[in-house]
């Protein structure tokens, strides 16, 4: 069999190609699954080739379906690189070029010089253009929080006609949440382990969601005011909290000042254009007209490419942070804003705080956004969906799970990997035990894989003491506080396996490997592995209702945890668990 060559695929400049830190570029190639028996790289200085000349074998990362992921890092003496691949299998060798498959002899990258194949560059390797997310991020656990739900410290300052906490949510209803509320409830946060918090808008707005902001300077009267935030931020930092807020920056809302003075004066307003109006005067329905969030009337899209717009807003960015030391932003919508924009943002924003956090809301694909000259991270909803299918309905077995998880991997740079957002619940989505059908020990396994993968977890406020709700409202119930109505069994586990998290720099900082071999059906085993560490932890996940024998090549590894506690020198999961080893080398 000859190598299959229309799987064959590498994009320089892009995930497949990039600098990994400044002395470090990573290369990747993906080849059809099972086909090519060993992948290296040919790779030197194009100025200095003779001196520089080195061959490295390649790393077979997985595979999903289709493809097996190739990656290798190579250390560039003078940040240039010029390389090929040399693919092999049994019948024949290729060099894989810029050019495509190329059969010289790849002496080297200059032709006139008895070189015969084009190589591939990397030109040089440039501090500035590095994806560099803030380092706390990698070791960060987050707590998401829908202030409106979350504690009622004040009821002075209630909207009027709030429900009893506890009624359920509509979609207009009021429970008088307050940022008292989260400051008072901070060594609940702290207690659990958590070292971030996200709040969802805190801005003046008419909703109980807050994503219609009408003052984006003045924090919503509900909950309470300027030295609030500060007074909170200050007692979250002094227990090394810090503290993210979501920034609505694709779409204002109606009682907006400006869109107001659009509604009245029309295109002679002086506003007209930091809107996306289609036909003046502006009406309502049957659709808008103007763009808006979705076909929502109250929520007109701002047009972020005048300048006006964009001063208006990236100081806001700014101001929050130098008012109340904020340390990162969650972006709305991120993706139907322009890329310039947050371009632009970032650079104000890493100014005034370098190490701000800066998260896009994105569903999907998000490489366009994660070359590290826009977001640190994003919401990845990609990995929740893998896990509501393998862990609440079982739609996916665990080959799937690994498969499409690695697939996943190859998107988007190691150093982004390691800081996606991973969520189980939002105020976007079911719950994770509305997903499980109520089945608490289903959740705990979801929260284990969580906790045990790499990205930055962040667990929705009440999931930890085992609140349900389906979609949006249903999602933001208000808080149980009620020790009787928590399950505190959950929430000692979860905490379990935050300090588990953070006692073990391979579960935060990590790559994950999955050994595909092991995943089958109901388990999934998956290695963490981490450069500087001669240590490897391996993580088996079982959903079924057998326990798990896991394999090892040589004995079994010291057990580092297991979900129902019984610690013994098996590599036995019990049935709906999860367990932790370590080997070292
Ligand atoms: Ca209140």
């Amino acid at each position: 069999m000859t190598i299959a060559r229309a799987a064959v695929h590498h994009r320089p400049k892009s995930s497949d190609a990039y600098a990994y830190d400044e002395s470090t570029v990573h290369l990747r190639i993906r080849t059809k699954r099972g086909d090519v028996a060993d992948c290296t790289i040919l790779w030197g200085d194009k100025y200095g080739w003779e001196d520089t000349k080195t061959k490295t074998p390649m790393t077979r990362i997985g595979h999903d379906e289709r493809y097996d992921y190739w990656q290798v890092a190579v250390e560039p003496p003078y940040r240039r690189l010029c390389y090929v691949f040399c693919l092999e299998d049994a019948e024949e060798t290729l060099w894989f070029t810029e050019w495509g498959f190329e059969s010289g002899t790849a002496a080297g990258p200059d032709r006139e010089d008895g070189g015969t194949v084009h190589f591939f560059e990397f030109p040089f390797v440039n501090p500035v253009d590095i994806h560099d997310p803030p380092a706390w991020a990698n070791d960060a656990v987050f707590y998401q929080i829908f202030p409106e739900r979350f504690a009622n410290a004040n009821p002075d300052l209630d909207p009027e006609g709030v429900e009893a906490w506890g009624e359920a949510p509509t979609r207009n209803n009021f429970f008088g949440g307050d940022l008292q509320g989260i400051t008072d409830n901070l060594e609940y946060i702290d207690d659990l382990g958590v070292t971030a918090l996200y709040l969802t808008p805190i801005f003046e707005s008419t909703s109980n969601h807050k994503y219609n902001t009408t003052d984006y300077y003045r924090i919503d009267p509900q909950f309470g005011d300027e030295d609030d935030l500060i007074e909170l931020v200050e007692a979250a930092h002094d227990r090394d909290i810090r503290v993210m807020l979501d920034a609505v920056f694709n779409h204002a809302g109606r009682a907006f000042e400006p869109f107001q003075d659009v509604i009245e004066h029309g295109e002679n307003s002086e506003y007209a254009d930091w809107f996306h109006v289609r036909e003046f005067p502006i009406e309502f329905e049957p659709i808008p007209s103007y763009d808006a969030f979705a076909f929502e009337p109250y929520m007109p899209k701002l047009n972020t490419e005048n300048p006006e717009v964009k001063e208006y807003f990236i100081e806001v960015a700014t101001h929050w942070i130098e008012v109340a030391d904020i340390d990162g932003w969650r972006l709305d919508v991120a993706n139907e804003v322009d890329h310039q924009f947050w371009r632009e943002m970032r650079q104000a924003v890493k100014e005034v705080k370098p190490d701000a956090y800066i998260l896009g809301e994105i569903w999907h694909d998000s490489s366009a956004w994660l070359r590290g000259d826009q977001f640190d991270s994003v919401m990845n909803y990609p990995f929740s969906y893998a896990a509501y299918d393998f862990l609440a309905t079982d739609d996916i077995d665990a080959e799937t799970f690994a498969e499409k998880n690695t697939k996943f991997q190859f998107r988007y740079a190691d150093q982004a990997n390691k800081v996606l957002f991973n969520l189980l619940s939002s105020h976007d989505t079911p719950r994770m035990l509305h997903r499980c059908d109520g089945d608490v020990d289903r959740l705990r396994l979801a929260f284990f894989l969580q906790l045990t993968s790499p990205g930055t977890p962040c667990i929705y406020y009440g999931d930890e003491i085992g609140m349900t709700g389906g979609n949006d409202p249903d999602c933001r119930r208000t808080m149980i506080w009620d020790d009787a109505d928590q399950n505190r069994d959950l929430r000692a586990f979860v905490s379990e396996l935050i300090a588990l998290r953070q006692a073990e720099p391979l579960l935060r900082r990590g790559q994950c490997r999955f050994l595909h071999e092991q995943c089958s059906g109901d388990h999934l085993v998956y290695q963490r592995e981490l450069e500087g560490h001669d240590d490897t932890l391996t993580v088996a996940i079982n959903r079924g209702d057998e326990p798990l024998e896991v394999a090892f090549q040589s004995g079994v590894p010291e057990l580092v945890f297991v979900s129902d506690g019984e610690r013994d020198t098996t590599g036995t999961v019990p049935a709906t668990g999860g367990a932790v080893w370590r080997h070292v080398e």
